[in-house]
């Protein structure tokens, strides 16, 4: 596809440059329509038929455009138009009318045109060339003295009025369109490299503004990272990976308050300014953390979740910001590194996990060799307990096993497991979680779906009581699972 042809393209869609166009025509017929009225008083009625020519002609392309027949002979027939004109009467009036200005008129339009399609380096060469070639052509034509010039100098005046006015108030109109078209370029511009189109967040370099707002307040600085993204896009393809990408930064945006800053850092990395202390930072996170595990997108097949993983850093920590990321970023890593979806922070003392990794987990209540026993009795039911006191279960191997679950001690298994359960099925499984959890309910005997490492959704039945605890036991919260088999279709939909 040539320039020209990518141009007309283009006019056929965009209104703006429609309207654009229609100016251009508006302005030649008013040109011709009052030189017209100024030949007929002037009984130059040969030059009147030539305007009212020039208004015929553009008429027609008037029509033509509303039928969107447009192409690039306008810009041509707008030259030829102009210069032709202007030297029939530079030839015949001399340079007293001041004909000789209207080639300055195309200079604003032609430069119009050519800003359309920036990478075109030859529409602006092609335009300069032909404003100059014109206006030479033009001047060149006034040194002959004039065949038939008028005899009053009063309508030589007149029209040298005219003239002038009409150049003047043309070449503003042309010139004021040209500079807003170059604005609205530079904005777009500017748009879209301060923004990234597929989350709707800032870019990294468009939120170097709200970092220079930082200056003497208190805030935290949390890099935060998609956990195995590359495995998402390998399972699922890519479209499903960006359509997860999105719902996360809107998620992150709309987890937010408004004094606080979400951008993607880059790839399926987002950087969050929170405008607050580290421990509320830290509530807000931890918030925001397990709202990301009930984000999926439905594959057809089955329904891609993700989680993630953030370091944070406090801005008393390190006098830059870019020290400030640095040291997100590696509390971020120490976070991949101890298990992924957690929230890591720099303690008082040191490298501190704000959650146990899973050599630091106090399992001690666990570790008994009876639930190793029980679990052992079967492939299709699995056993867990939770150790209420520090948030710690353990599982059954085979669960770990078979849903590709982080481990057999996890903390926080709770929501760890909900990014493994059918999106549908989320809500009243922490419902019937929480009433059980919470004493109002006996109780949990649940049914629902989850997802296992092979990405297929087996229908489960969970069941489990909490146990008091008393001076030497925590509290518990322990029951079973089984697999009651791969979930399949039913009234036609897949459950
Ligand atoms: P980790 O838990 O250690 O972060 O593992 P990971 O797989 O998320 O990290 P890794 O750096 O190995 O891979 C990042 C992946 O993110 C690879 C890349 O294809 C994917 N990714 C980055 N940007 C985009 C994007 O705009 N769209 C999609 N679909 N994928 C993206
Ligand atoms: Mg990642
Ligand atoms: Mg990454």
């Amino acid at each position: 596809m040539n320039a020209i042809e990518r141009l007309e393209k283009m006019w056929e869609h965009d209104r703006r440059y429609t309207t654009r166009y229609m100016l251009v025509v508006a302005g030649s017929l008013f040109i011709h329509a009052v030189l017209a009225v100024m030949f007929l008083l002037a009984e130059r009625y040969a030059f009147m038929a030539l305007n009212v020519g020039a208004l015929v002609f553009y008429g027609v392309w008037a029509w033509q455009f509303t039928r969107r027949l447009v192409n690039e002979w306008m810009l041509v027939a707008l030259y030829l138009d102009v210069v032709i004109h202007a030297c029939i009467y530079n030839l015949a009036l001399g340079q007293g009318p001041a004909f000789f200005l209207y080639p300055f008129i195309v200079i604003p339009v032609t430069f119009f045109f050519s800003i359309r399609d920036l990478k075109n380096r030859d529409a602006m060469l092609i335009s300069v060339f032909l404003s100059i070639l014109s206006i030479l052509l033009t001047l060149a034509t006034l040194v002959q003295a004039p065949s038939a010039p008028f005899e009053e100098a009063a309508l030589t005046d007149q029209f040298f009025q005219v003239n002038l006015l009409v150049c003047a108030l043309l070449l503003c109109v042309y010139t004021s369109e040209f500079m807003t078209e170059t604005l609205n370029t530079q904005k777009s511009l500017s748009f879209h490299a301060e923004n990234d189109p597929l989350t709707g967040l800032r870019n990294r370099y468009g939120f170097a503004k709200e970092v220079e707002k930082l200056h003497g307040t208190q805030y935290c600085v949390v890099m935060a990272d998609i956990d195995d993204f590359k495995q998402v896009n390998d399972l699922y393809g890519h479209s499903v990976g960006d359509a997860l990408l999105s719902k996360v930064g809107k998620t992150l945006l709309t987890s937010i308050r408004k004094e606080d800053a979400v951008c993607r850092w880059g790839g399926e990395e987002f950087l969050l300014v929170l405008r607050c202390d580290a421990e509320t930072a830290q509530s807000t996170v931890e918030r925001i953390r397990r709202k990301l595990t009930a984000i999926a997108v439905d594959t057809g097949t089955a329904a891609a979740s993700v989680t993630m993983t953030f370091g944070l850093a406090d801005c008393l920590e390190a006098e830059s910001f870019d020290d400030l990321v640095r040291i997100a970023d590696s509390n971020l890593l120490r976070g991949k590194r101890s298990g992924k979806n957690c929230l890591v922070v720099t303690g008082d003392s040191g490298q501190e996990l704000s959650r146990p990794s899973e050599s630091q987990l106090d399992t001690a209540f666990l570790d008994s060799p009876i639930f190793s026993a029980f679990s052992a009795t079967s492939d299709t039911t699995y056993i867990y307990m939770c150790n209420l006191c520090n948030n710690v279960s353990r599982w059954s191997r085979t669960a770990v096993d078979y849903f590709g679950l982080p481990g057999e001690y996890m903390f926080d298994a709770g929501s760890i497991w909900m990014g493994f359960i059918h999106p549908e099925d989320r809500e009243f499984y922490a419902k019937d979680l929480d009433a059980v959890l919470s004493g109002r309910k006996h109780f949990h005997d649940v049914t629902y779906r989850a997802r296992n490492r092979d990405g297929e959704y087996v229908r489960l039945l969970c069941k489990g009581v909490v146990t008091e605890g008393d001076a030497d036991t925590p509290a518990l919260f322990a029951g079973t699972i089984t697999n009651l088999g791969v979930d399949t279709p039913t009234d036609g939909k897949q459950r």
